[in-house]
C-alpha cells in the first residue's frame, strides 16, 4: 500500500521507469498476497471497479473491453474455423467473455496460474469474470508455460492474455514458449499474445515479435487504444501457421446487428484492418 498516498493509488514499475500514471481512490476492494503476486481490487472515481497486480493496473472497468475484444476477435477473426481455443492467463474472465461471443468458437480451455485472481474477479468484477460462467468453457488452475508442454496438435487459437514480463508471466514472451505454443496448435492455427506498447517498451515488441517469426511463417504486430495502460496503447503479436497470412484481412465481418448482439463496443471489421497500419517509425523498427 506504500502507492497509495491521499487516496490516490500511483502505479510504479521497473518496465517504464521515469513515469506513471494515478487514480483516485473511493475504497479498497481487496488488498491480498497471493502465493504468486499482490493482488489489490479498487474503486475509483472516475475508472470504475480497476484490477492491480504486483503495482501494475490490469484493467479498469472503464476501458477493460477495448484490449479484451481486440486480443480476442483479432486472431479469432484472422482464422477461417476457430472451434477450439486455449486461453493463457486472464484470470479476470474478460477474455474468455469475448471468445465465447465468437460464433464459430465451440470449446474454451483456459489456464490461470492465480486461484486468487479469478476468485477476486468473481467476487469484485462480475462484468469480466461473467466469462466463467460459459458453457464452452474449461477452467485450469495451473501454469500455462508447463501447460503446453503436456498439450500438441490440439487448438485452433492460443491466446495469451498475461501479465507484463515480470513475476510469473516471464516465461510466457520467451522464444520456446511459442515453439511449445506451436506444437500445441492444429493446422492453420493461429496465436495471440500481449505484447507490449510501441512507446514505453519498443524493445519488448521487438523481442516478442521476433520469438514469434522465428517460430511462424507469417507474424505481424497490432495494436488498440487502451488509456490505462502506460502510454494508452497496447500491442498484441500474432502469428500463424499459414505461409503469407494475411492478418489485415478479416476472415469473418460481422453486420452492424451481430455487432451489438455480441456488445462489441470497440472491435469491427474497419477497426481489425486498421490495428495492422503502423506509424513509421515502428515499421523501421519492427522491420
Ligand atoms: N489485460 C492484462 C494486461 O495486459 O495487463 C492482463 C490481465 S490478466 C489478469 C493476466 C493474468 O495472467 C493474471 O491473472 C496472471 O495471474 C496470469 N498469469 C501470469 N503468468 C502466468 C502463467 N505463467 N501462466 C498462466 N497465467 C499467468
Amino acid at each position: 500500500m506504500d502507492s497509495l498516498k491521499k487516496n490516490w493509488f500511483t502505479e510504479a514499475c521497473e518496465l517504464w521507469p521515469g513515469g506513471t500514471f494515478s487514480f483516485e481512490v473511493k475504497e479498497v476492494l481487496c488488498d491480498e498476497k497471493s502465493e504468486y503476486q499482490h493482488v489489490q481490487v479498487f474503486d475509483t472515481t472516475s475508472l470504475g471497479k480497476v484490477l492491480v497486480l504486483d503495482g501494475i493496473i490490469q484493467c479498469t472497468e472503464k476501458d477493460e473491453f477495448s484490449y479484451q475484444e481486440m486480443i480476442s476477435f483479432l486472431p479469432l477473426c484472422c482464422h477461417k474455423n476457430p472451434e477450439k481455443v486455449l486461453i493463457v492467463g486472464g484470470g479476470d474472465g474478460g477474455v474468455a467473455r469475448e471468445v465465447a461471443k465468437h460464433p464459430k468458437v465451440k470449446q474454451i480451455v483456459q489456464v490461470e496460474i492465480d486461484a486468487k485472481v479469478i476468485e477476486v474477479s468473481k467476487k469484485h468484477l462480475p462484468f469480466m469474470a461473467v466469462g466463467f460462467d460459459s458453457p464452452k468453457l474449461t477452467l485450469h488452475v495451473g501454469d500455462g508455460f508447463d501447460f503446453m508442454k503436456h498439450h500438441s496438435a490440439e487448438f485452433d487459437v492460443i491466446i495469451t492474455d498475461s501479465s507484463d514480463p515480470v513475476g510469473p508471466a516471464v516465461t510466457l514472451f520467451q522464444e520456446n514458449y511459442f515453439s511449445l505454443m506451436k506444437s500445441a496448435l492444429r493446422e492453420g492455427g493461429i496465436v495471440c499474445s500481449q505484447a507490449g506498447t510501441i512507446w514505453n517498451d519498443l524493445q519488448l515488441v521487438r523481442s516478442t515479435l521476433s520469438h514469434c517469426r522465428k517460430q511462424f511463417p507469417s507474424a505481424a504486430y497490432a495494436y488498440a487504444s487502451v488509456p490505462t495502460y502506460p502510454s494508452g496503447q497496447i500491442g498484441f503479436v500474432i502469428g500463424s501457421l499459414t505461409p503469407d497470412a494475411r492478418f489485415d484481412v478479416p476472415t469473418i465481418t460481422f453486420t452492424k446487428d451481430e455487432e451489438a448482439a455480441m456488445k462489441l463496443r470497440y472491435y469491427n471489421s474497419e477497426v481489425h484492418k486498421a490495428a495492422f497500419v503502423l506509424p513509421t517509425f515502428v515499421k523501421y523498427q519492427l522491420a
